[in-house]
């Protein structure tokens, strides 16, 4: 009996040796992780095709980031679609806090590892691109606008959608249209135009230099009119006639001093000053190709001969004036 108490007590003693040797076990433990906390994290070690590209400790944050940027296919910044060959990898481990997490490394590695392909719009100018938009309608408002303001030059603009990995810069709509629109030089019901074809159409050598300028035929044709009294007036001119149409060359370069509707009967008209006083005078023209202030040279297309303002069959009648005289024009041409 006292045998048995004695074993029993054995077995308490053993017991509770056991339990200190726990207690140490688990102590030790919680220090160890204490320490090992206070000098390691676990983060995510990422790889982007088999290369180290950084730390992260937020994975679901940094690949959120990631897949929003390759979702922003829906027009924002002009991306079209952007091209990813393969997707970070992530390994979790225990890392020295020193070790800090480098996600916008990692953000910027991964974008620039893709290929964006950017959609936008170029305005054409003679089949050229010369300003970019970033919206179809956009574009198409600029092509309004100028087709609105009679630009005469729209029809050689056009835009084209664009695809690209190249981002242009973009000019916004108000400056392209600016920049773009060229004035009709006469708002009429014959038309305005702007001359398209070789500027200089006249090579023809100039008449001796009478009046300190060389003068060159603007156009050829019949003489009609001569200058000088006639029964309806004083003709101050030369008449020559020509089809509608034919270009009416600058006699001599010189600077345009009216262009537009002349209300003493020469319908469209071009006045030209070419210095030492000297002015020609183009009437009855059908189009108007240069505006007022604008330099021209010898033999540059300025009018197309018509038949408007008080005329009878389409003719040019061509003036030459000396200091507002006029002066006969076959002192000089069409001799
Ligand atoms: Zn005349």
């Amino acid at each position: 009996m006292f045998k048995i108490l004695r074993n029993i007590k054995n077995i308490f003693v053993h017991i509770r040796s056991s339990l200190k040797f726990v207690f140490l076990i688990i102590i030790a433990t919680v220090l160890i992780i204490g320490v090992i906390s206070l000098v390691y994290r676990p983060m995510y070690s990422v790889t982007l095709n088999g290369e180290f590209i950084g730390y992260t400790t937020n994975k679901s944050k940094l690949q959120s980031r990631i897949n929003e940027y390759l979702e922003q296919s829906n027009g924002t910044n002009n991306i079209a679609f952007i091209d990813i060959q393969n997707l970070p990898e992530y390994s979790l481990c225990l890392l020295k806090k020193e070790n800090a997490s480098n996600d916008d490394e990692i953000f910027e590695k991964v974008k620039n590892s893709g290929t964006a392909y950017y959609q936008y719009y170029a305005i054409m100018v003679d089949s050229k691109e010369k300003y970019y938009v970033s919206s179809k309608d956009e574009a198409e408002k600029i092509i309004d606008e100028l087709k609105e303001k009679k630009s005469t030059n729209i029809d050689d603009i056009a835009y084209t959608q664009i695809h690209s990995t190249e981002l242009k810069e973009f000019t916004d709509s108000d400056t392209i249209v600016d920049k773009l629109y060229k004035k009709p030089v006469v708002v009429a019901s014959s038309g305005y135009s702007s001359y398209s074809g070789q500027k200089i159409i006249s090579s023809e050598k100039p008449s001796s230099a009478v009046l300190g300028v060389g003068l060159i035929k603007p156009v050829s044709g019949t003489i009609t009119s001569r200058f000088g009294t006639r029964a309806s007036g004083n003709h101050k001119g030369l008449d020559i006639a020509a089809p509608t149409g034919t270009t009416v060359a600058a006699a001599a370069g010189g600077t345009v001093i009216f262009s537009g509707w002349d209300s003493y009967g020469l319908g469209y008209c071009v006045r030209i000053s070419h210095g030492n006083g000297v002015v020609t005078v183009y009437g009855h023209c059908s189009k108007l190709y240069v505006t007022k202030g604008e330099t021209v040279s010898q033999g540059e297309a300025i009018a197309a001969v018509g038949s408007t303002g008080n005329s009878t069959g389409s003719h040019l009648h061509l003036e030459i004036r000396v200091n507002g005289a006029a002066q006969n024009p076959q002192i000089y041409l069409y001799k």
